[in-house]
C-alpha cells in the first residue's frame, strides 16, 4: 500500500469524479491522501471532505498570500484544531511567478509557521525559486522555537525531530540533504518520471529512502506515461516504481519506507499501522 502526501482533490478538476478519484487510489493501493489547502476555502473544503482516508492541511499557498489578513491567519489556526488537520500547508514562498509581492509571501509564511508551532504541527512547504530563502527563514523559525515538534525525537536518531516535507523539491542533492539535517522530509513528484528529470533525478538516487515521501501533487505533473493530462493519486504506484529503480529497491521497499516517514511526520492512520 501507498501514501500520497500531496494531492489537491479540492480542486475544481475533480469536481466532475471526486469521488471515483479516491476508489481508483484505493484500487491502485493508495490507502491514505493528504489534500493541503490552498486558502480559507479551500482549506475549508479539505475538512469537509467525507472520506475518512483523506487527511487535510489547512494555511494560504504563496499564491494566495496577497489574501492573507491577521483575520484570515487566526480562521486559519482555528481550522487548525480540526482532528482531520495534520499538517499547515501548503505555504512557503514562490518567486516564479509572484503571484503575491515577495514581501507578503515571507510574512505569511512567517505567521504560518508560527500557527504550526503554537499547534505543534508540522508544515507542508512549497518553494520554488525560492529555496535559499525558504531555507533561512525555516532555520530562523527553528532556532526561536526549538522545542517545536520535539517530542517525535527519536531517541539516538542522527536527525532531528520531523517538522514537515518540502513538496515538489526542486534542489539539488546537497540542499535535499540539508533540510534532512533540519528535520525535513523531501518529496517528488512525477517529475521524477519523466526523460529530463534532471535533479529530481539525482535526489531520488542520492538521499536515502528513509528521508523520502511520495507524491502526485495531483492534479498537476502527471508522471509518464500521463505527462500532460491530469494527475490522480491513482498515479503514486508510477512514481513509486521510478524512485524504486533510482534507489535500487524493491517497490515494496520504498512503499515500506515511505509510508513509514508519512505515518510518523502527519501521525495518520490506525495505532499498529506499519
Ligand atoms: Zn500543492
Amino acid at each position: 500500500m501507498f501514501i500520497d502526501s500531496h494531492a489537491h482533490l479540492t480542486s475544481k478538476q475533480f469536481d466532475d469524479d471526486r469521488d471515483e478519484a479516491v476508489q481508483r487510489a484505493l484500487d491502485a493501493g493508495v490507502e491514505y491522501i493528504i489534500n493541503p489547502g490552498t486558502d480559507v476555502e479551500d482549506s475549508k473544503r479539505a475538512l469537509s471532505e467525507k472520506h475518512t482516508n483523506v487527511y487535510a492541511c489547512v494555511g494560504f499557498h504563496p499564491h494566495d498570500a496577497k489574501k492573507a489578513d491577521d483575520r484570515s491567519l487566526q480562521e486559519i489556526e482555528e481550522l487548525s484544531n480540526h482532528h482531520k488537520v495534520v499538517a499547515i500547508g501548503e505555504i512557503g514562498l514562490d518567486f516564479h511567478y509572484d503571484f503575491s509581492p515577495r514581501d507578503m509571501q515571507e510574512a505569511v509564511f512567517k505567521a504560518q509557521i508560527q500557527i504550526a508551532q503554537r499547534r505543534n504541527l508540522p508544515i507542508v512547504i512549497h518553494t520554488r525559486e525560492s529555496i535559499q530563502e525558504t531555507v533561512a527563514l525555516v532555520e530562523e523559525a527553528i532556532a526561536q522555537q526549538p522545542l517545536w515538534r520535539n517530542q517525535f525525537v527519536t531517541q539516538h536518531s542522527r536527525y532531528p525531530a520531523p517538522k514537515g516535507v518540502f513538496h515538489c523539491f526542486s534542489g539539488d542533492a546537497a540542499l535535499a540533504w540539508k533540510v534532512v539535517n533540519m528535520g525535513f522530509y523531501v518529496s517528488l513528484p512525477g517529475v521524477v518520471t519523466f526523460k529530463n528529470a534532471g535533479l529530481a533525478a539525482e535526489v531520488a538516487s542520492n538521499v536515502s529512502v528513509e528521508h523520502l515521501l511520495l507524491e502526485t501533487d495531483s492534479p498537476y505533473l502527471a508522471p509518464a506515461p500521463h505527462r500532460g493530462k491530469r494527475n490522480e493519486p491513482a498515479n503514486i504506484p508510477l512514481i513509486a516504481s521510478k524512485i524504486a529503480e533510482l534507489q535500487n529497491l524493491t517497490v515494496e521497499d520504498t512503499a515500506r519506507a515511505t509510508n513509514y516517514s508519512a505515518f510518523k511526520l502527519f501521525g495518520i492512520g490506525e495505532v499498529g499501522s506499519p
